[in-house]
């Protein structure tokens, strides 16, 4: 593989450029890689970033195309076995690259068929950065009639310290790279590669805030979204965030994007701003608008999720507040009785539950009640990691305790 320090890089991680006459040869993960006599890391690499690489490798950029249709299409992570490929060539790529999967930690079945992953994530490449730390996140797999629903995470820990959530006790971590993303799509499906339905779904509301990892996590969606990649419909792919307004900007101006969640869980700004910090930042009014401007133009539904947590946020009036506040949005409502567990709220009554749900369907407003899958397994996102996440966490950012149960 050639280097060219005046060129673009093939690698869109870290700029190639001429590196300051203190510092050796350049910083991309390639010239890394090579430096360093460690393979490169394929997984997450787009189909252009893999031509390029293969121009550099001294084969025709078709080359790259065949290794990403492999990779993505044919979910063949074994050179040995890409029979399109020249056998010199396979023998080659052996040699200098790998596609890795991430590592299953510990693996955990559902009564209810549901797969949960603790994935222990080595990083990619370390060199001259330094060491990038190992982290520990979950992915679920949750197979039903004609679907599976696949849910990974986007950030090991996450640093917006919703109340009600157990991945905000791990702090931030690191953010995840669009391989360790796309991967555990990948790996989730070639776990059950022989009794897959035919339609996949993949939300992104695992662990981590996605909009705030947004260029690999955009990295990773358009993989998924590619008709040449993993090739799922828009609409089978769902961005949850809990309301970073600049991220949903953002996101609008993408060409191709996944659909978009939002997870409301309070009817005024002080409720939310009690059990969502974010929300002192970006208040209803502004992440109201921005979901106003998001689908202004096109014929999107977006969705609203909406953990009940009992005696705080669950009454008739906080749903006639919600269905004011989602007044002209083209919207649907999750209704998400909170489990019972470590933090302190309690599960909304039955009734409740039913009367909000009432409340907005009787105004318009499609709404859904959602229960947790795999509740035997840990079901809440966060649990695993913090069950399985030595004590003390003392190289995180812990976040507070959490707030007094509400009233
Ligand atoms: S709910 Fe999502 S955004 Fe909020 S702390 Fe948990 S992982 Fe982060």
């Amino acid at each position: 593989m050639t280097c060219d320090p005046q060129g673009a890089c093939w690698c869109a991680e870290l700029p190639h450029a001429p590196m300051p006459p203190q510092t050796a040869g350049c910083l991309c993960p390639a010239c890394l890689c090579q430096d360093l006599g460690v393979s490169l890391d394929l997984l997450g690499k787009s189909a252009a970033e893999l031509r390029t690489w293969m121009a550099a490798f001294g084969e025709p950029a078709y080359r790259g195309a065949q290794l990403y249709h492999a990779i993505y299409a044919a979910r063949n992570f074994d050179f040995a076995a890409m029979s399109d490929l020249p056998a010199p060539l396979r023998a080659r790529l052996a040699a200098a690259a790998r596609i890795a999967l991430p590592e299953v930690s510990r693996r955990y079945t559902s009564a209810d068929g549901s797969v949960r992953y603790l994935l222990s994530l080595a990083g990619p490449q370390t060199g001259r950065g330094g060491a990038i730390p190992q982290a520990r996140v979950e992915a679920v797999f949750m197979p039903s009639e004609n679907r599976q629903t696949i849910c990974i995470s986007t950030q090991a820990g996450c640093a917006v310290d919703c109340k009600f959530c157990l991945t905000a006790q791990l702090g931030l971590i690191r953010n995840l790279t669009a391989g360790e993303i796309v991967g555990q799509v990948l790996l989730a499906l070639e776990d059950h590669r022989a009794q897959l339905a035919p339609r996949t779904n993949v939300v992104l509301m695992g662990q981590g805030e996605p909009l705030l990892n947004f260029e690999p996590v955009m990295a990773a969606v358009r993989i998924l979204l590619d008709p040449n990649g993993m090739a799922l419909a828009p609409r089978h792919v769902t961005l949850s965030t809990s309301g970073i307004v600049p991220g949903i900007e953002r996101l609008a101006l993408e060409r191709v994007r996944p659909k978009l969640a939002v997870s409301l869980n309070a009817s005024t700004d002080a409720q939310r701003d009690a059990i969502m910090p974010i929300n002192r930042k970006y208040p209803l009014e502004m992440l109201l608008q921005a979901c106003r401007s998001y689908t202004s133009g096109n014929r999107e539904w977006l969705t609203f999720e909406y953990v009940l947590l009992g005696g705080f946020n669950d009454t008739p009036e906080d749903a006639r507040r919600v269905v004011r506040l989602l007044s002209g949005l083209r919207a649907k409502v999750n209704l998400i009785p909170w489990n019972p567990g470590e933090l302190p709220f309690r599960a909304p009554e039955q009734p409740c539950v039913e009367e909000f749900r009432r409340v907005l369907v009787e105004k318009g407003l499609p709404a859904f009640v959602r229960y947790s899958r795999g509740q035997d397994i840990a079901a809440a996102c966060g649990q695993l990691a913090l069950i399985e996440t030595p004590t003390p966490i003392s190289a995180v950012a812990v976040s507070g305790a959490p707030p007094a149960p509400p009233a």
